[in-house]
């Protein structure tokens, strides 16, 4: 019938987009890795301490190990019995009347409960002698056996980004092999006929393409670098095609331009030709009110699509509210606690919908952040953009934002 051709246009909010995103969201299959290669990645299981941390009582400084009790009871000078190396086994203070030279990180011999440092003694012949202000009582200088974690605690919880800090927690426990959740193959692809490569010199009506090195490397700094990109020209045949081959070989594709209501917006039909289940398209913000999301699942394996706008402002800013959060929920980080920052300058923005607005910050010295949105311009200028750290979110249920009042904030920079 003529009625089926007229199609009704939804459009949601951010909100609805992020939950619409959520719900099709089936996390990531993990796989193990050697620790050496597991930088960046998701850890997937916990990991427990395998012996008391630290694994013996260790001394904190160079001195002797004593007896507390034989300072208390007035002993100020201690025959050196022996010595304690780090790296050696623990040994044991025969007498307590004696002491043991003992290097920092060595296990406290045994009957031993205090460590004097060097630099409150006097060492003469072979005894040392306590200097007067060192009273030292039962576990002064040392870091007592389990202190930092028992035995068979979880020292690292699944679901956090493998840094420096936490490989040095798994290495600690002795951890070679590292289950994490699998890094998605993610295709960029650019569109338009308009673009040409950085190297190439464009002609008066061509630009360079930038948007695929943008997207490329905010998704490496966000800890996802699987990444090929493409670019297919403003033709449906070829739009079509290379749609169904990149997505065969992509468990995310990232399409940039070519999916709003231009002439040759060819992205929406060939995703949908090519059965990719759209979950929306069209939210009420700006910039990006253009944005296509969707599904698909071939060979047992789920697809996502992210088709942005095209604009470079718009394209940065979806990849950063949507494209990132869902992949980081995908690989089974818990969502990051929001942030927030307070408008510098009044602002006002009367169209029902909400605003991505790229701001700088500033720490006062009271300790608060403001947030100076960035002179208002196009939605194009990428330029501006550049001198900002990300962009706070004003809700589509305001058109008046007052000085002081806070709202969320994004950074460029996950
Ligand atoms: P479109 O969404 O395809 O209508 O593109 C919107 C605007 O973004 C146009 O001015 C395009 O030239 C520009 N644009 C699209 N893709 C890119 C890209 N990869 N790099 C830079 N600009 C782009
Ligand atoms: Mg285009």
């Amino acid at each position: 019938t003529p009625s089926e051709s007229v199609k009704q246009k939804t459009v949601i909010s951010v909100q609805e987009a992020e939950q619409k995103i959520a719900e099709r969201l089936v996390p990531f299959t993990n796989e193990t890795v050697p620790i050496e290669s597991a930088s960046g990645r998701v850890l997937a299981e916990s990991l427990q301490a395998d012996r008391d941390l630290p694994p013996f009582n260790r001394s904190t400084f160079d001195g002797i190990a004593v007896s507390s009790r034989a300072v208390a009871a007035g002993q100020r000078t201690f025959p050196i019995a022996g010595t304690a190396y780090a790296g050696a086994p623990k040994t044991k203070l025969e007498n307590t009347s004696d002491c043991v030279e003992i290097m920092t990180g060595a296990p406290v011999p045994d009957n031993a409960d205090c460590v004097v440092k060097v630099e409150d003694l006097a060492i003469e012949n072979g005894v040392a002698t306590l200097s007067e202000n060192a009273l030292p009582t039962s576990g002064y200088g040392i870091h007592p056996q389990g202190s930092d974690m028992p035995s068979g605690q979880v020292a690292l919880q699944s679901g956090c980004r493998l840094t420096a800090k936490e490989l040095s927690v798994a290495a600690s426990i002795g951890k070679t092999q590292l289950a994490v959740a699998k890094a998605p193959r993610i295709s960029i692809v650019t569109t338009g006929d308009e673009l040409v490569a950085v190297s190439e010199t464009p002609e008066p009506h061509q630009i360079r393409r930038s948007n695929d090195l943008a997207l490329d490397v905010a998704l490496a700094t966000a800890g996802y670098s699987r990444t090929e990109r493409h670019h297919i020209p403003d033709d449906p045949a070829a739009t079509e095609a290379a749609v169904e081959r990149i997505l065969e070989q992509s468990d995310i594709v990232i399409l940039a331009g070519g999916v709003s209501k231009g002439k040759r917006d060819y992205l929406p039909a060939a995703l949908e030709n090519a059965g990719v289940e759209k979950a929306f398209q069209w939210v009420r913000q700006r910039p990006g009110k253009p944005l296509w999301f969707g599904n698909i699942q071939t060979n047992g394996q789920t697809r996502y699509v992210f088709a942005l706008p095209g604009n470079p402002v718009s394209c940065f800013t979806c990849l950063h509210r949507y494209t990132i959060p869902a992949l980081d929920a995908l690989s089974g980080l818990p969502p990051a606690a929001p942030r927030y920052a307070k408008l510098d300058s009044s602002f006002e923005f009367k169209p029902p919908i909400a605003l991505f607005l790229p701001v700088t910050l500033r720490n006062d010295e009271s300790g608060q952040t403001w947030a100076q949105p960035l002179p208002f311009n196009t939605s194009g200028d990428y330029v501006s953009v550049a001198r900002t750290q990300g962009f706070i979110e004003l809700p589509e249920s305001e058109t008046e934002f007052p000085q002081g009042a806070p709202y969320r904030f994004h950074s460029w920079q996950t």
